[in-house]
């Protein structure tokens, strides 16, 4: 090759372009669909701050790749015969047959599109009038369904994860894919960056060969009308044989004409909608028609029309192991696997080409053409904004200390600034307590109001404004794009404890919540580097430990409250990468994979998305009060106050406090003492971590329940000083306060790292597939939480 040379030796700023790219089938197949193809021009944009890894652009977009990637690919400075198409060729085939009316039909909408094209941002906006909404908002994970009516259209839209391709590379893809495939939605809206328009349009051209009835959203229309683009959208549609629908998201606008259009295709009215088949070229085309002939039994079945027989036996060509699996219940699958594992064989032979380039190469040649005759590019530099921004955040120098302030800033905003609407909340909360108080009639209901409820759930519900500051960063940093940079920076410190700069995100997110945190792993497409994100995950302490550590910090050490949490959620991340450390060099051994990540141009996230954000995190989070909590309150409220001794209902404190002690809590809380007693706690501390494991917040309601009712001098009193005046009752340190610095440190430890909440286990499960790795999960974590606190607390007594 002359000129050749690898990618990782090009300098900065300087431009190249592809000549082919080496490395494994995984590695090459994702990098040739976010169009790293033979012939494109690429340019090295800068190094991490650490060197690696390396950011580029490449078709109007930045990706980062690690050095050691970029070393597969190779580049000339010459420009090259691109290989791209410059002349559309299509032919129409039958189109999926239309249902005659709407009339009281549900029309099952699914949303798909590219990660950061719109498509929460168009589903939030989409359902206002929502009926329900299912799962989670961020990084979107999962799906999240929601019904909604457009005069009398009944619409019901699944939004799904994001998604560059619909190969099955990562199980985001293979999620998607199954859910078009299984799930049949009657209309697919492909959300498309109207400003990115060269790669977003790849997945439509896989939409298109599964011949499913598709809409297209031009999302982001504003930055496409900013850039002074010229566009002509109905001649592609034209081309396509789908509708193209302009849409700004962020402001709503379009998003009824774009469901508009989804009946009408749904009706089959839409004047646009004619079925095409991408033509791959002689060879590919070739090789099509002997695997159809093959597999003419398995497709006979379904009427033509409705099947995606195009799109799996292209798969099939690709040597894709899921498409393989699509069609084993056929009894001809072998000879079929066969002749496609013949065929590519062939058609490398021929072209010298590996058979997921030639076909990528085809699809985006396919694009390259059709654009080709409706688009121009606009002169203004779109990146340019963009990128002096980045020149600061991701800069050699600055990069870490801004990235550090950021941090810095998002935890004393949570503490600092979140101090003061907490201070109301507790205010209301103890007005209730003080009116009810008065007002109620002495009875079981009134001391089940206060000191089980109120107590309960009053204790959590004030750490909603902390809760909410949190989120609104995490919020704000995905919405901005910043997460993406943060990942960027931070790879080169991830790979050292053998993860990636992908896990980070998770790893950030398990401050707010390691449910959907667990579930963001799925962005990680090797196995083993997936789960041990997953097993470290609940380590990043997440905003339900906060009430705790607040409760004690604040009783105990006020003098070093921002120290102590600070400490506090250092040993959490310490723990998690020593974990990772370990882990990675035994259980969890495996080979790198590779970082292809896109960097988003920053955006400047409305105000009203961001709220809506933050408003969807709250409500979470009240409903959990109002579910779980309220339910475990009366609960431990019940289980402390029977049996009920007579002499106990009217006596004083220290009676009471007896009384709770012969309850069944105090006997569960009894019978795990010996257990626990070499930690420093008494049986009331193990009965709050006991209740913790269904959420961790309520550890801290528990408190206030079991001593709401034991020290009751005042029972309107705050839970910091009951918790200050508590003393052990049992036998060795009978009299002696309860919360000393060493216990309560040893707990506050404990609180870190124990048992997960539930919710995190079954996402555990959720996401690894098997029980084997949640079961795990629990004993790994509360065992360490165990020899850790125990550590402590007995090195600590030896010295006082
Ligand atoms: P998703 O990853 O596809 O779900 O994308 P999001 O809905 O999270 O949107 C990504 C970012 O694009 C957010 O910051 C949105 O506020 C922003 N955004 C969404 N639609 C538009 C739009 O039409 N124009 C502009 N300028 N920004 C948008
Ligand atoms: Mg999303």
């Amino acid at each position: 090759m002359k000129g050749a040379r690898k990618l990782s030796e090009v300098k900065t700023g300087q431009s190249v372009y592809i000549e082919n790219v080496n490395g494994r089938d995984a590695f090459r197949q994702r990098i040739g669909e976010m169009g790293f193809i033979k012939g494109r021009r690429i340019t090295v944009v800068k190094n991490a701050p650490l060197n690696d890894p390396v950011e580029f652009s490449i078709m109007g977009y930045n990706i980062s790749l690690r050095r050691r990637e970029a070393a597969q690919i190779f580049v000339t400075d010459q420009q090259l015969f691109s290989g791209l198409a410059d002349q559309v060729i299509t032919e129409s085939v039958p189109a999926p047959k239309g249902t005659p009316e709407n009339n009281g039909r549900t029309i099952r909408v699914a949303l798909v599109g590219n990660p950061n094209s719109g498509k929460t941002t168009i589903f939030n906006f989409a359902s206002r009038s929502h009926e329900h909404v299912g799962n989670y908002t961020g990084v979107t994970i999962g799906s999240k369904t929601a019904s909604f009516r457009l005069g009398d259209i009944h619409f019901e839209i699944t939004d799904l994860p994001g998604t560059y391709s619909l190969s099955a590379y990562s199980p985001e893809e293979l999620f998607v894919r199954d859910f078009i495939l299984e799930q049949k939605p009657d209309v697919v809206v492909n959300i498309v960056d109207a400003a990115n328009l060269e790669r977003n349009l790849f997945l439509t051209t896989q939409l298109i060969d599964m011949n499913v009835k598709v809409v297209v959203a031009l999302n982001m229309f504003d930055e496409l009308v900013n850039h002074h683009d010229r566009f002509d959208y109905a001649g592609l549609g034209k081309m396509l044989g789908i509708p193209l629908v302009p849409t700004i998201g962020a402001r709503g606008r379009g998003i009824s004409k774009l469901f508009r259009k989804v009946a009408d295709m749904h009706t089959g009215k839409d004047p646009f909608h004619r079925s095409i088949r991408i033509n791959y070229g002689h060879e590919v085309e070739h090789s099509l028609a002997k695997i159809a002939e093959k597999a003419k039994p398995v497709f006979r079945e379904e009427s033509a029309g409705e099947t995606s027989a195009r799109f799996i036996m292209l798969g099939l060509l690709g040597r894709d192991r899921h498409a393989e699996t699509q069609i084993i219940h056929a009894r001809e699958h072998k000879d079929i696997i066969r002749t496609a594992r013949e065929e590519a064989d062939r058609i490398e032979h021929l072209m010298d080409d590996n058979i997921q380039s030639v076909i990528c190469d085809a699809r985006y040649g396919f694009i390259a053409g059709a654009l080709k005759e409706t688009y121009r590019p606009g002169s203004e530099d779109r990146r340019k904004i963009s990128d002096s921004i980045d020149h600061l955040l991701t800069n050699r120098y600055f990069g870490y200390p801004v990235f550090l302030f950021f941090m810095w800033l998002m935890f004393s905003a949570t503490f600092n600034l979140g101090a003061y609407p907490q201070n109301w909340v507790d205010q209301g909360v103890l007005m209730l307590g003080r009116f009810l108080e008065d007002s109620m009639a002495e009875g079981s209901l009134k001391h089940l109001l206060i000191e089980g409820i109120i107590g309960g759930v009053g204790g959590v519900v004030i750490y909603l404004p902390n809760i909410l500051i949190l989120f609104f960063f995490i919020s704000l940093m995905e919405d901005t794009g910043y997460m993406a940079r943060a990942a960027f920076i931070t790879d080169r410190i991830m790979h050292k404890i053998g993860l990636h700069g992908k896990s980070f995100i998770p790893m950030i997110m398990g401050f707010g919540c390691n449910v959907p945190a667990i579930m963001a792993t799925r962005t990680i497409e090797n196995r083993n580097n997936r789960l041990l994100t997953m097993i470290i995950n609940p380590f990043m302490s997440c905003s339900a430990r906060l009430p705790v550590y607040i409760l004690l910090i604040g009783a105990v050490f006020p003098d070093f409250k921002g120290s102590m949490l600070f400490i506090l959620y250092l040993t959490g991340i310490l723990v998690a990468i020593i974990v990772a450390l370990v882990f990675k060099n035994t259980i969890f051994r495996s080979t790198d994979a590779p970082f292809v990540m896109e960097l988003p141009p920053y955006r400047l996230p409305t105000v009203k998305s961001t709220l809506k954000h933050m408003w969807f995190k709250a409500s979470q989070y009240l409903k959990k009060m109002g579910g779980i909590i309220m339910v475990a309150s009366i609960l431990i409220w019940s289980l402390g106050h029977f049996p009920v001794q007579r002499q106990a209902v009217n006596s004083k404190p220290l009676q009471a406090s007896s009384a709770m002690e012969t309850s069944y809590i105090g006997r569960i809380g009894k019978i795990i003492e010996p257990v626990i007693a070499p930690l420093g706690f008494d049986w009331r501390m193990g009965v709050c971590l006991l209740t913790g494991v269904a959420a961790k917040e309520i550890v801290v309601s528990t408190m206030g329940v079991i001593y709401q009712a034991g020290e009751g001098d005042d029972p309107s009193a705050r839970i910091e000083n009951k918790l200050q005046t508590a003393i052990h009752t049992g036998d060795k340190l009978r009299g002696q306060p309860v919360y000393t610095p060493l216990a309560t440190l040893s707990f506050l430890l404990f609180t870190l790292l124990y048992f997960p909440c539930i919710a995190t286990i079954v996402a555990i499960y959720n996401e690894s597939g098997s029980w084997k790795w949640a079961v795990f999960s629990v004993f790994f974590s509360t065992g360490l939480a165990w020899v850790l606190s125990f550590i402590v607390y007995q090195t600590g007594m030896l010295f006082t």
